[in-house]
């Protein structure tokens, strides 16, 4: 695995505290998508089933290390094709830890992967905590995305959390940990990556082979984040940025109507199109905090508060994709009032 310097210094400092037994046995991963918190998961997960840690990390070689690297990855498929929610005997990767994502549907036909976590899964890992641990050590059971959980399962799993047993850790991986419930956050104790300064993070980069305006670029609109930057660059999001960008200047000017606009954003990666606008938005707000003064790239003059609200609608806009409603219509209204909050803060737009 790629080192992150910004994520080994957590695991080394949350892993002394595993040593000196001052680790909780509910641990809350959170932060924004891109930051490596399955990373630091995965590598705390290794760290403390680890026959001879170095320098606070897992040493890679042992033969706990080994066994725990032989495994799927967290966000390849956690359960068997036929459905079943455990982990087949014989599954490769530590006998001590276990992984909990979206589980195959049963029925109805086509099998499809469920888009919750469910209890049957909760009750599953509670049995497989009660059990003893395969070399008299840690058993340590990661959740991803925790904030999926369904009712039923958080509270099952609220009653594992009630009654903690020696030994025993439960990591929950949450890109909106907000969205947990107040009673499983209240009893977990809150870890999670610091991000790289902006050298660091652009070092990081030019590591991974990317540097220069894009890598810069990226991570400006990954909000500093090296991974996001990473899928940005591989994304090829920097050049739909510039068209988002174009897009919304035709819509302050009226060069181009929102609903045909609406149209043509619903067919290329609407969410992500309305999270560059945010990003723009937010870009705005920070270019004026610098240079002390509205700057001219988008509008001559702009209502700040009003784009602010503005961007917390298209946020709210963006969440609303995963329901049923009609997202053309959706962004449609959403630009309307981009082009209204211009005429009415300036008449006019650059
Ligand atoms: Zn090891």
């Amino acid at each position: 695995m790629t080192s992150m310097p910004w994520v080994d210094a957590e695991v080394a400092r949350v892993g002394r505290l595993f040593a000196d037994g001052r680790l909780a046995h509910a641990l809350l991963v959170g932060g924004p998508s891109g930051l490596g918190k399955r990373v630091f998961a995965e590598q705390l997960a290794q760290r403390i089933l680890c026959r001879d840690p170095r320098d606070g990390l897992a040493c890679g070689e042992c033969r706990d290390c080994r066994a725990f690297q032989n495994r799927y990855q967290l966000d390849e498929l956690e359960t068997a094709p036929d459905g079943s929610l455990a982990h087949p005997d014989g599954h490769p990767g530590h006998p001590d830890a276990r992984f909990i994502g979206f589980a195959w549907k049963l029925k109805p036909k086509p099998k499809a992967m469920r888009k919750e976590l469910v209890i049957d899964q909760i009750r599953e890992l509670s049995e497989w905590f009660y059990k003893s641990s395969h070399n008299g050590g840690a058993k340590i059971a990661l959740i991803r995305p925790a904030e999926l959980l369904n009712a039923n399962a958080a509270n099952a799993l609220l009653k594992t959390l009630e009654e903690p047993q020696p030994g025993r850790f439960l990591m929950l991986i949450a890109d909106r940990p907000e969205r947990l419930a107040i009673t499983l956050r209240s009893r977990c104790q809150r870890f999670s990556p610091r991000p790289p300064s902006r050298d660091d993070a652009l070092a990081w980069l030019a590591s991974q082979g990317h540097a220069g305006e894009t890598a810069q670029s990226a991570l400006d609109l990954a909000d500093g984040l090296p991974l996001r930057a990473i899928s940005y660059i591989e994304d090829d999001v920097i050049a739909l940025q510039e068209a988002v960008r174009r897009d919304l200047g035709n819509a302050a000017t009226g060069k181009q109507a929102p609903f045909s606009l609406a149209k043509e954003w619903m067919a290329d990666r609407p969410t992500l199109r309305l999270e560059l606008a945010v990003a723009l938005v937010r870009n705005l707000g920070r270019k004026k905090l610098a240079a002390g003064k509205t700057p001219s790239d988008l509008t001559a003059r702009v209502d700040f508060p009003k784009l602010a609200a503005w961007a917390d609608r298209a946020n709210r806009a963006r969440s609303l994709f995963d329901t049923s409603i009609r997202h053309e219509l959706l962004i449609g209204e959403l630009l309307l009032d981009w082009r209204v909050a211009f005429s009415e803060s300036s008449g006019q737009a650059a």
